[in-house]
């Protein structure tokens, strides 16, 4: 067994760390106090690679796999947690379920244009009414003549004012059945879209979800994304992926959380000696090294199993919910290093806690992990001792 990232991948992370070091870091805060999206750091992404990560090359995506979109991901996660979600939800829930089930005429149309970094993508599940419960939507899809019509809300959209195409899943049968939901691209200037503005959100400043209303969209035959009656295994198997990049930018998050603490617990002085020195404060760090090590493991074997082609929504389950969960308390944890300080808007740890709280709840809450993870144990034999 080899725990060494190979020499293309080490490379691969140290760039974008580099990127999210020049290019991301330094306006984070300013654009997260004003509610801005990072369009420099987003176009500059595009040329670097990370707006199109596992698109095929000929589509002008990177074509990476799970392991190296996991790592680029922290990276950014590090940079600023706003931008990385927006980078995230662009990647993992816009363009992978069209790498995943479009056609071909489908991958020509919509990929290209959203690799650049000058427009996004967006996955759109949740509703004002159901989030967790996905068989709850209400937003329907009508057969008409030549297409189809979609009525209905979205909730919470990530990305969708600036998506170039919105992924949408939709009722195409009335019964409460796993074959009754379909998915569709929209393109976001479809007439009868209305996107409200960006919803105002406790952190992630530098991220916009928005409530959507189809008003009798008209969508054409060819809008329908894989089959129809298997949106929701199609959105259930885009959310497995897309638990391993919420989990890995939490990581980064973390890791940028515990490097602020490290410093300060040296810099600052109490009873006539740095903080660092009572124990107290060293077994808070260590307990946050230990913890963002574990995370980060369970995300690169999580990965891995996906790239080998091998079972992974369990792993993946496991590291998001992990992974976020430490986050949160590793930023909570940074906090009460910095003491006061720690609670103003001056310290970058107030920013994390706020961004990072996000993270248990989106893309499949803490419950809802734990449940997939729980269904898994409780269904085949008895779990096995040992890694797959
Ligand atoms: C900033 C942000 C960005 C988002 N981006 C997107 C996006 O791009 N696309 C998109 O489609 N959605 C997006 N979401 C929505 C997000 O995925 C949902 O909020 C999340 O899945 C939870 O759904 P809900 O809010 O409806 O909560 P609910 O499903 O109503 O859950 C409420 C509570 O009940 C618990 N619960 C529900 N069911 C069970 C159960 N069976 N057992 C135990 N506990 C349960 C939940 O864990 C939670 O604690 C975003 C949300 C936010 C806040």
């Amino acid at each position: 067994m080899d725990f060494s990232l190979p020499d293309d991948l080490r490379m691969w992370r140290d760039a974008v760390l580099d990127f999210a070091a020049n290019e991301v870091r330094p306006q984070a805060a300013e654009l997260a106090e004003r509610h801005e999206l990072h369009w420099d750091a987003l176009r500059k992404g595009g040329a670097f690679g990370l707006m199109g990560m596992t698109v095929p090359e000929a589509y002008g995506g990177s074509e990476l796999d799970a392991l190296a979109q996991a790592v680029a991901l922290e990276a950014l996660g590090w940079g600023d947690a706003g931008t990385a979600l927006t980078i995230e939800a662009h990647n993992c829930l816009g363009l992978e379920p069209i790498v995943r089930f479009g056609t071909e005429a489908q991958k020509r149309t919509w990929l290209p244009k959203a690799v650049t970094g000058e427009r996004l993508a967006a996955l759109a599940l949740t509703e004002p009414q159901a989030g967790s419960d996905l068989q709850g939507i209400r937003t329907r899809a009508e057969r008409d003549r030549d297409g189809w019509v979609l009525t209905g809300q979205k909730m919470w959209i990530t990305n969708a004012d600036d998506a170039a195409f919105i992924v949408v899943l939709a009722r195409t049968r009335p019964e409460r059945s796993s074959k009754a939901l379909s998915m569709f691209i929209v393109p976001r200037e479809a007439e009868g879209l209305h996107v409200g503005p960006p919803e105002r959100k406790m952190g992630l400043g530098t991220s916009h979800s928005h409530a959507l209303t189809f008003d009798r969209v008209r969508l054409p035959a060819d809008a329908l994304l894989g089959q129809e009656g298997r949106g929701l295994h199609q959105a259930l198997e885009v959310l497995d992926g897309g638990r391993i990049g919420i989990a890995a930018l939490s990581v980064g998050i973390a890791q940028a959380a515990f490097e602020e603490a490290h410093r300060y617990a040296q810099e600052r002085h109490a009873f006539g000696q740095p903080i660092a020195h009572f124990q107290a404060i060293q077994f808070m760090l260590a307990d946050m090294a230990t913890a963002i090590h574990a995370a980060r493991l369970m995300i690169y074997y999580a990965a891995w199993l996906k790239d080998q082609g091998r079972p992974f929504a369990q792993a993946a389950a496991m590291a998001k919910l992990y992974a976020t969960e430490m986050a949160e308390k590793v930023a909570r944890d940074a906090i009460q290093i910095h003491g006061g300080y720690g609670y103003s808007r001056e310290y970058p740890v107030e920013r994390m806690y706020r961004d990072v709280r996000l993270m248990t709840i989106g893309e499949g809450t803490s419950e809802i992990q734990r449940l997939v993870i729980a269904r898994r144990l409780l269904q085949g034999q008895t779990p096995k001792v040992g890694l797959a």
